[in-house]
């Protein structure tokens, strides 16, 4: 490998620079497929709003044909987000096209992403066509899509797996044709850093069509899919498919912020390839992907992880007040973590600050969005003295004013544990209050637990009860009086599954809160 001096980026994007890496976004097309990730449409718009801030090159934004939900989705994404190229999923047949092709109509850049597979395995048990076969339609739906954009992506599924020669064929065949971006994905999540490497430079050198960015999509079933991409890049594909904090099928995709991380500590290593993503967006971005798709960053997560930036050992605590880069290859502020400063607002911070900061966070309300939002903040402000950039991430997201089917509007809890007196320990009994339609009405019940009890009453009311099937409770933020966010995944009868969640600075309550959401989701269908 060369190591030559890193390129710096000077402020104009330059697509045709041969060193630049575009960073496509798919966590809201493969990030979305990801068990209980489901986002409605404004959380949608949210993390859209957040990856245009971070500046990546290219947003999927769904998959157009698969629901006249997604469809809208990806129209809304379409409609409202300026800067990234907007892009739609479609298999090689005519209505997928057509259906990305007018969901993206509105979008000043748009592509679509047409796939098929390369496979023998593929190939023979899903599409049931022969190779030939393949090449002649994955080579008319590329045609079908540049009558609707000149860019236009081709993947075929399966690539890790593949004969060689035959993608040569067929990536050829759809260069030809018109597309512009060919990716090589590794759909399985099969590939190691050194293979990967040796097929993109194969690709790249036997693929001879002018102006084609080789593109790379990893999957992480073996830990690998960051080193895979990064070790393409070196063979030199010029587009990353990743996600925020990784999330996708399975075990996940590649992690956008540390591709975007790795390339930029480690630019030595990569011939001055670089990103133009502005890595302090990074942290915000992440903390709201993980927050609205119900999967919290764990811990040890690189990057973004609360652990990432601390330092426990005394030998390295030392070694750090020392001299910060004895053990800090990254600066957190480099990714948008600004120790002190997260401690943003609180009771006495103004209208002024509060929309300041939402703005920063990437929230782009209504007037009477924002107003409602400043009520909730108010609100809290009253029960807890810090307000952190995660609670406003979940104040944003509060559906209370959303009109619902069911809103709490109280709680009583009369529960006693006693280690050792199990005359003390009665069940605890716990009364609630729903607002249903202007009309309030409270059960009783109980349970092993609280929340336990809580669900008896509020199924008492509701009539539609669930079986908790997963539960999660997280602090939001630090602090004892932090705002406690539970996750939950319940199952209505005929093996509906819902997941949601809620958060308050009273577990109950957060529990009772995410839980109402679940039977509201399945009320309003
Ligand atoms: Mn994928």
């Amino acid at each position: 490998m060369k190591h030559t001096a890193r390129v710096w980026y000077d402020g104009e994007m330059n697509t045709r620079d041969a060193n630049h890496v575009m960073i496509f976004d798919t966590t809201l097309r493969d990030g979305e497929q990801s068990p209980g990730a489901t986002l409605n449409q404004a959380e949608k718009l949210q993390v859209a709003r957040q990856l245009a801030l971070l500046g990546v090159d290219v947003i999927e934004a769904g998959f157009a044909i698969a629901s006249p939900g997604d469809f809208d989705a990806v129209r809304r994404v379409a409609e409202t987000i300026e800067g990234p190229v907007i892009c739609s999923l479609a298999r090689i047949k005519e209505k997928d096209i057509e259906a990305a092709g007018k969901a993206l109509a509105p979008a000043a850049k748009r592509r679509i992403h047409t796939f098929s597979s390369s496979s023998d395995i593929h190939l023979k048990h899903i599409l049931r066509i022969s190779r030939e076969e393949n090449v002649v339609r994955s080579v008319e739906a590329v045609k079908m899509a540049l009558a609707f954009t000149d860019d236009v992506e081709y993947s075929a599924q399966d690539t890790t797996r593949s004969d060689k020669e035959y993608l040569v064929d067929l990536y050829t065949a759809v260069a030809e044709a018109g597309a512009t971006t060919l990716n090589v994905p590794d759909t399985v999540g099969y590939t190691t850093p050194r293979e990967y490497y040796d097929l993109i430079a194969f690709l790249k050198g036997r693929v001879r069509v002018p102006n084609i960015v080789f593109s790379v999509h990893c999957h992480n079933d073996l830990g690998l899919s960051v080193a895979n991409a990064l070790s393409a890049i070196q063979a030199g594909a010029r587009q990353v498919e990743c996600s925020l904090n990784g999330i996708g099928e399975r075990a996940g995709n590649c992690a956008l912020e540390e591709v975007v991380m790795g390339l930029k500590t480690r630019a030595d290593v990569f011939d001055g390839a670089y990103t133009t993503i502005d890595s302090k967006r990074i942290y915000p971005a992440c903390r709201l992907a993980g927050i609205l798709m119900n999967a919290p960053i764990h811990r040890g997560k690189p990057i973004v992880g609360a652990n990432a930036f601390a330092h426990e050992s005394g030998i390295h605590q030392d070694g750090i007040l020392k001299e910060r880069t004895t053990y800090e290859i990254m600066h957190a502020s480099d990714v948008g973590i600004e120790s002190g400063t997260d401690l943003v607002l609180g009771k006495h911070s103004g209208r002024h600050a509060f929309n300041d900061r939402m703005k920063k966070l990437g929230f782009d309300f209504s007037e009477a969005e924002r107003e409602a939002a400043y009520h909730r903040f108010i609100a809290l402000a009253d029960k807890k003295k810090f307000i952190y950039d995660d609670d406003l991430l979940v104040i944003a997201h509060d559906s209370e004013e959303i009109p619902g089917v069911y809103r709490l509007v109280s709680l009583k809890v009369d529960s006693t544990y006693s280690e050792n007196d199990a005359a003390k320990a009665a069940p605890p009994k716990v009364a609630v209050t729903l607002s249903h339609n202007g009309a309030e009405q409270t059960a009783e019940g109980t349970g092993d637990g609280p929340f336990a009890a809580a669900i008896a009453a509020i199924d008492a009311i509701t009539r539609t009860p669930a079986e908790v099937l997963e539960y999660s409770l997280q602090a939001i933020s630090a602090g004892g009086d932090a705002q406690g966010e539970v996750s939950i995944r319940v199952a209505f009868p005929g093996e509906i599954r819902i997941s949601a969640k809620a958060a308050s600075t009273d577990i109950v309550a957060a529990s009772v809160k995410a839980y109402l959401a679940c039977i509201n989701k399945r009320l309003k269908g």
